[in-house]
């Protein structure tokens, strides 16, 4: 049986494995995919050591570093539930259609998280084809475009910065009277001369056959209003990827995984680290941080179950 399982391979995950690697661990690597919300943050100026970088270029040295450390990494894995039983851990999920399941004596959960979605018509469909949910992946491809951001915090906040820059005109859409991010990007954002905003609407569609073409809202005396736009930039908050462990009781009730300072969960050999966790900062060197921390406790757990 594998002493360690580490589930997710982006930030958190690798820093985790990296350890994991030189302490010469009995482990694996299980992710669904190894770029994450890494490869999704567009430039990236903050990471140590790096005085400009990107997503795709960050996550590829991250990848590059797991294949120089050698370690066993399975992707195209999507985790579905992980029970305990007894003193060890039952990792199931899906490759494909394909059943898996893995058992180790602990976790590492470093899945992220994704963001949350609208639930209206026309999202699913024409995501990809103007809708998303990343605009510093997608804001380049709206170039003196028509666009709209849905949303009212800072992450919308900071998309209809960015986008007024590259789009002619960002409709920016908010359910509430007033955006609720931080003072400064509002003042800014109120006095950009190509955003209009629209408030308290409610987005009800997006419509488009090949490609988007509208936006669909109710405005706030409920009447049914069209916006024509080519992208629309969905930031209504995120949702964390724990679906995997419901059952066993970690989770605080907006789904974020509660952990202490060590990383450690309420139960036993289960370690969580990166935005999975119920801190209010996603940022990628917290993640590498605290998979990293992760690790360690993890392996002080292993050595003591060993004696
Ligand atoms: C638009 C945008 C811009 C950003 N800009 C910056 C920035 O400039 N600087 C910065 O520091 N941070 C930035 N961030 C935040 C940063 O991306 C995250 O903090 C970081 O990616 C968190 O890393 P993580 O390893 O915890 O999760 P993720 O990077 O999300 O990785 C999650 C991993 O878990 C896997 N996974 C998820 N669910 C499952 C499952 N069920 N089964 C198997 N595997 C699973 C995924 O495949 C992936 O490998 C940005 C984020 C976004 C969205």
């Amino acid at each position: 049986m594998l002493d360690l399982i580490i589930v997710g391979g982006a930030a958190a995950g690798t820093g985790a494995a990296v350890y994991a690697a030189r302490a010469k661990m009995n482990f694996k690597v299980i992710a669904h995919d190894l770029g994450g919300e890494v490869a999704n943050s567009g430039e990236i100026g903050n990471y140590p050591g790096f005085n400009e970088t990107n997503g795709i270029e960050l996550s590829q040295k991250f990848n590059d570093q797991l294949k120089f450390n050698e370690i066993d990494v399975e992707t195209g894995v999507m985790v579905e539930k992980i029970e305990k039983t007894g003193t060890h851990f039952i990792v199931r999920g899906k490759h494909g259609t394909q059943d898996k399941s893995y058992e180790a004596k602990s976790v590492i959960l470093a899945t992220g998280v994704h963001p949350r979605h609208l639930g209206v018509s026309g999202e699913d469909n024409l995501y990809q084809k103007g809708v998303s949910y990343c605009s510093t992946c997608d804001g380049p491809l709206f170039r003196n475009k028509v666009v709209a951001t849905i949303g009212g915090g800072n992450t919308a906040l900071e998309s209809i910065l960015l986008l007024s820059n590259i789009a002619e005109k960002v409709y920016a859409i908010n359910k509430n009277a007033d955006f609720k991010g931080e003072a400064v990007y509002i003042e800014k954002v109120k006095q950009l001369k190509n955003v209009e905003i629209i408030s308290e609407a409610q987005t009800t569609g997006f419509i488009g056959d090949q490609m988007l073409k509208e936006v669909e809202y109710k405005d706030k005396d409920g009447a049914a209003k069209k916006i024509e736009v080519s992208g629309a930039f969905v930031h209504i908050g995120i949702i964390p990827n724990t679906g995997m462990v419901v059952d066993l009781g970690v989770l605080e009730p907006g789904g974020f995984v509660e952990a202490n300072l060590l990383m450690e969960t309420k139960v036993p050999g289960l370690f969580a680290a990166g935005d999975v966790v119920n801190i209010p900062y996603n940022q990628i060197s917290i993640a590498v941080g605290q998979g990293v921390t992760a690790l360690l406790t993890a392996q002080s757990y292993i050595n003591k179950l060993g004696k």
